[in-house]
């Protein structure tokens, strides 16, 4: 235990001194805060310097300074890593410092990683940009394709990297092949499970060796903390932790704080987003202004049985469809909202939706959002946890104003989506 300044001992403290170390951390005495304090302390203040040797030698707990580690982000690392069943945690100060404090430790100059083409953009922009720029080389393939990821597969392959649910079209990755098919060659493999959280699915549970989220997403739940984390082998963990450190990406105690906030509620929440989303794309496919829907937990859906298998009967919040009338369709309908946001994240407990041709696939060629099944009326939704009549109402509103939608709300079913 530190000993605090005694500011009362008068003699020789001046003011000055005394308004300087007033206010220091006490103890909370017998009885414990209920909800963990913020420590917004970028320094921990020590007796001794063997007590410094204890804490850095891992005798004793306790943090240094706050690129280090927090207690906040510290509990944050131990509740996560719970929930999925995985050996340590790591936070950073978003999800894409989460994932390049990943790859830069599991790869160097020379190496080569496999990510599905699908992947966020962040983590594609990180594969085809940044890390080709140190030497690290990335091949995309399609997931879905088991064959097609063995056949990618090298001597050199330091990981094989995938989403639970692509963005935004929500094909689902079969997790335990595709470790199956990487542990054949002892390449770990990292899953990015911001979309579904571990109340759909615990990668770790099929053998995965990284789960990792945007904590910004359903963990925090809320759009009010940024962060990312990950989870699983203990040596992944530490060697990114390192990572983090040196390249000062560490997670600040307010933004883990704020997302502590959200984990008390996430079953609840990701119970009530998926019910809500399972209405929502019942309503929407049978809605002649949409002419395709994407949700895992539609029969219709490709990765369906899959998803049933991997999630436990529920799908999430999250649902692709494309408006009739390409853009001038998604623009009419995202005017004519009004309780939904047209705000480009996720996740949130308010349903928000974005346009993908305009937010996060922004900018690329034609073909290349026709490779990825993105057309100029997809819309991609997060279904919140507000009354889902309220939902559907506003959906319905907009629809019918949306150029090709205008006046034909539900009047005849369209076709539920088939082909993706
Ligand atoms: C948001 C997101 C990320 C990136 O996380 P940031 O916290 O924005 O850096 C990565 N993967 C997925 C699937 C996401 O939705």
């Amino acid at each position: 235990m530190v000993k605090p300044i005694d500011t009362r001992a008068k003699h020789a403290l001046g003011l000055g001194t005394r308004a300087a170390h007033a206010a220091v951390a006490r103890p909370a005495g017998v009885a414990q805060p209920l909800v963990q304090p913020l420590y917004q302390s970028t320094v921990f203040r020590f007796n001794s310097v063997a007590q410094v040797d204890e804490v850095y030698q891992g005798e004793e707990s306790g943090h240094v300074y706050y690129r280090m580690g927090t207690p906040n982000s510290t509990a944050l690392e131990a509740a996560v890593a719970e929930l999925e069943g995985a050996e340590s945690g790591v936070t950073a100060a978003s999800g894409m410092g989460t994932i390049s404090a990943l790859l830069l430790a599991l790869a160097k100059a020379g190496d080569h990683l496999v990510a599905d083409r699908h992947a966020y953009g962040g983590t594609y922009g990180l594969l085809t940009g940044d890390l080709p720029r140190l030497g690290i080389e990335a091949t995309l393939v399609d997931v879905s394709d088991l064959a097609a990821v063995r056949a990618a597969l090298r001597p050199n392959t330091r990981a094989l990297l995938v989403e639970t649910l692509s963005n935004p079209t929500l094909r689902v990755a079969d997790v335990p092949s595709l470790v199956a098919v990487a542990h054949e060659r002892d390449i770990p493999v990292l899953v990015d499970n911001s979309f579904t959280s571990p109340v759909l699915i615990r990668p770790i549970e099929h053998g995965a060796d990284v789960s990792w989220h945007s904590l910004a997403k359903y963990l925090g739940g809320h759009s009010s903390g940024m962060g990312g984390i990950a989870v699983g082998r203990l040596d992944l963990i530490e060697a990114a932790r390192q990572k983090v450190v040196h390249l000062g990406a560490s997670l600040g105690p307010f933004d883990a704080w704020m997302v502590a906030q959200g984990l008390p509620t996430l079953t609840l929440r990701v119970d009530r987003h998926s019910a809500n989303a399972l209405a929502v794309a019942g309503f929407l496919a049978e809605h002649r202004g949409v002419s395709r829907v994407l949700y895992p937990g539609l029969p219709s859906h490709r990765d369906h049985n899959l998803a049933t298998r991997l999630f436990g009967g529920r799908y999430g919040g999250m649902i692709a469809f494309s408006v009739k009338g390409g853009r001038s369709g998604a623009e009419g309908f995202l005017r004519s909202l009004e309780l939904i946001a047209f705000a480009p994240s996720l996740a949130d407990v308010r349903t928000m939706v974005s346009y993908p041709v305009a937010t996060s696939h922004r900018g690329l060629p034609p073909a290349t959002l026709q490779a990825m099944d993105i057309d100029a009326g997809l819309i991609r939704l997060s279904v919140g946890i507000e009354d889902v009549d309220d939902i559907i109402a506003d959906l319905d509103r907009a629809l019918a104003a949306a150029p090709a939608g205008r006046g034909s709300s539900a009047a005849a079913p369209a076709a539920a989506e088939q082909s993706q």
